[in-house]
């Protein structure tokens, strides 16, 4: 079975997590979004909403599963029988960050592969953070934002 984690905040998850996840259904048997507790990060919205929201957006794709996990990601790979880490990619720096990340987890669990999406040119500019910030400032997320959870968001 080829299973995939694709770890995240998703702090909310944007229509960019979306696009990766989609394009990476083909590729795997199962793919568990993983949300990554750190117990020294603020989040905006709590580990329940993000779950929730994730689920809502993925209910009808028998193969997506979301989960949440402390620790290293690729301890909780390890622990689930996952071979592929995915990550996506918006630009040279986010190619940096995770080709460090890449290598030492490698270096640390070789039996582990990272694969890495591209994010389409549209979509690279969004981000959680993005999004934190236009939510904070009371402006209007619904491009960036999965549709399904458009209506839940305008109500907190
Ligand atoms: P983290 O805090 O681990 O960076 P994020 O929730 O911000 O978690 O991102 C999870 C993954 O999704 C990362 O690999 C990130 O590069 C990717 N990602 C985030 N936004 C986009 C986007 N707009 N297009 C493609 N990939 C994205």
């Amino acid at each position: 079975m080829k299973i995939a984690v694709f770890p995240g905040s998703f702090d909310p998850i944007t229509i960019g997590h979306v696009d990766i996840v989609k394009r990476s259904i083909p590729l795997f048997d199962k793919i568990i979004i993983a949300i990554g507790v750190n117990t020294q990060k603020k989040y905006l919205f709590s580990l329940e909403q993000r779950t929730q929201w994730i689920k809502e957006v993925f209910k009808n794709y028998p193969t997506i599963e979301v989960s949440s996990y402390m620790g290293l990601t690729i301890n909780y790979c390890k622990e689930i029988g996952a071979d592929y880490l995915l990550r996506g990619i918006r630009s040279a720096s986010d190619f940096e960050y995770e080709k460090t990340i890449a290598h030492l987890n490698h270096s640390m669990e070789s039996g582990i592969e990272t694969i890495l999406m591209l994010s389409p040119p549209e979509y690279s500019s969004i981000s959680s953070t993005i999004v934190r910030e236009i939510i904070l400032g009371k402006g209007d997320v619904s491009k960036f934002v999965p549709k399904e959870i458009v209506e839940s968001m305008a109500v907190i």
